[in-house]
């Protein structure tokens, strides 16, 4: 791209929309930049941003300076039918996204991980492993670290491991990952995309650039991926906790790769089948990389999960805590009751994103939870699909501050408090990490309020 020749509006100053815009300038574009929200974030980023030569459009002189850029790139957190990309579209402009100025400028190869779930998990698992052989694989993407961000590092002889969601790949074209895995597709973002048709067709969006040279691999147990066979020329390798694959799959309890054994998967230090069909994916994208099995053993035995993600955080008064924040859709939060050990109280709830609940009290109505504690904007459409699906064991009760505590007075010694909500956070936080962080908090104040009653009972003890 002739950026230097071209006229950028960066429409989201979030991360991807502020390393978009530093790397335009670095590349002598002109680059006007927006964002309808008007918090101290944006505030802070748009300074920033004119320091080093952008300029800041306001919402008043928002359509006059459209007329004048040549492109939009769009934060994947504003979707293609807003106003402000229907505009662009009617006048005959190009959209991108931040990841696709990034994949335009890659010059080493790429792992690019999608799916509903897991992708965060998959793409840490996989940075782990480059780690271990020595070698220098970047995560980036939309794992927190914009690609045009890590361009410099990656460098020609990086390897860029990108996680790619659906909203990237609204506005994702070029990107051709020498090996594509598509983890999973189940219901989500449904608010967004409409449709499971259109979010399916996002999802296999990523295989479309790739030749027979490359590979894909998907997962066989999930039969929307299986049919994603039919929607690329890459070389197809499965990856399937159930069957013995042209792939990667569990055999007698060992992780194999197209007939040869690894290591037992026991070993692996995350929990539950869901971590291990990442694990297999992660296995099976190394090995098409070339990376050794000593690397790979090391490197799986020693990984410890990523932050939110079914994390213990702590026991009070013999509860135990587990923070899955980042269950934001049903799949996760039904993937983390099958996989945390002991009784749980679950707490669900947040900013709705159009899904079905009965499935999820199907689920838990067999399962190890012995209540629900539903709270959130959302608290109703849950309520009444416990209720539908006759699960009764529920409370419904908001805030979110209210709800942990009420979770934590039903847990009895030896039960968990889970939160793995199978919803969104934006109802009352600014994102998924700062719920995990508030459960915390709450967790720790419990701890200080049931202080002096423990040394109570410890004292009256020693009197006696
Ligand atoms: P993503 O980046 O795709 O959102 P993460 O790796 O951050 O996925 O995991 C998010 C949540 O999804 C986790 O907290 C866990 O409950 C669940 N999860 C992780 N891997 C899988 C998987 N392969 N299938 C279903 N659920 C999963």
């Amino acid at each position: 791209m002739l950026y230097s020749e071209q006229a950028f509006l960066v429409a989201g100053l979030s991360r991807s929309g502020i390393s978009a815009s530093e790397f335009l300038i670095s590349h002598g574009a002109k680059v006007y930049v927006y964002d309808d929200v008007d918090d101290a974030n944006v505030r802070a980023a748009a300074e920033h941003l004119k320091e080093i030569g952008c300029i800041n459009v306001t919402k008043e002189d928002l359509g006059e300076r459209s007329q004048d850029c040549d492109v939009l790139v769009l934060s994947p957190g504003i979707p293609v039918d807003h106003p402000l990309p229907v505009a662009f579209k009617k006048a005959g402009k190009r959209i991108v996204g931040e990841a696709e100025l990034g994949a335009l400028e890659l010059h080493c190869p790429c792992i690019a991980v999608t799916g509903t779930n897991g992708k965060t998990t998959t793409v840490s698992m996989l940075e782990w492993i480059y780690k271990a052989a020595e070698k220098k694989g970047i995560a980036c993407g939309n794992i927190g670290r914009p690609i045009t961000s890590c361009l410099k590092e990656l460098g020609e002889d990086g390897v860029a491991i990108a996680e790619i969601s659906s909203f990237q790949l609204e506005t994702l074209y070029s990107l051709r990952p020498h090996v594509a895995v598509v983890l999973n597709v189940t219901e989500d973002h449904l608010n967004r995309h409409y449709n499971m048709e259109n979010y399916i067709y996002l999802k296999s969006r990523l295989l479309k650039n790739s030749a027979e040279s490359e590979y894909a691999v998907l997962n066989y147990d999930d039969p929307i991926v299986r049919n994603f066979r039919e929607k690329t020329k890459a070389k197809v390798v499965w990856f399937s906790l159930r069957e013995r694959v042209d792939g990667a799959y569990i055999q007698d309890e060992n992780f194999c790769f197209y007939g040869e054994k690894l290591f037992p998967a026991d070993a692996l230090t995350v929990d539950g089948d869901h971590n291990r069909a990442n694990a297999l994916a992660a296995i099976a994208a190394a090995k098409l990389m070339g990376i050794g099995n000593s690397a790979i053993e090391t490197a799986l035995k020693t990984f410890r999960g990523v932050k939110h993600r079914i994390e213990k955080v702590g026991e009070v008064n013999g509860v135990t805590f587990i923070d899955d924040s980042k269950a934001t859709n049903v799949d996760s939060a039904i993937k983390a009751v099958g996989s945390v050990k002991g009784e749980s109280v679950i707490l669900l709830g947040g900013k709705d994103k159009g899904y079905s609940y009965e499935t999820l009290f199907e689920t838990l109505k067999t399962s190890n939870v012995v209540h629900a504690v539903i709270y959130g904007e959302n608290a109703f459409r849950i309520l009444n699909a416990a209720l539908k699906t006759g699960y009764t064991a529920v409370t419904l009760c908001r805030p979110f501050d209210l709800a942990v505590r009420v979770a934590f007075l039903l847990a009895r010694k030896g039960q968990n408090v889970l939160l793995s909500p199978a919803s969104a956070s934006f109802d009352a936080f600014s994102g998924y990490e700062e719920r995990g962080k508030r459960f915390c908090e709450l967790m720790e104040t419990f701890r200080r309020e049931t202080q002096p009653y423990v040394k109570a009972e410890a004292a009256h003890g020693e009197d006696e």
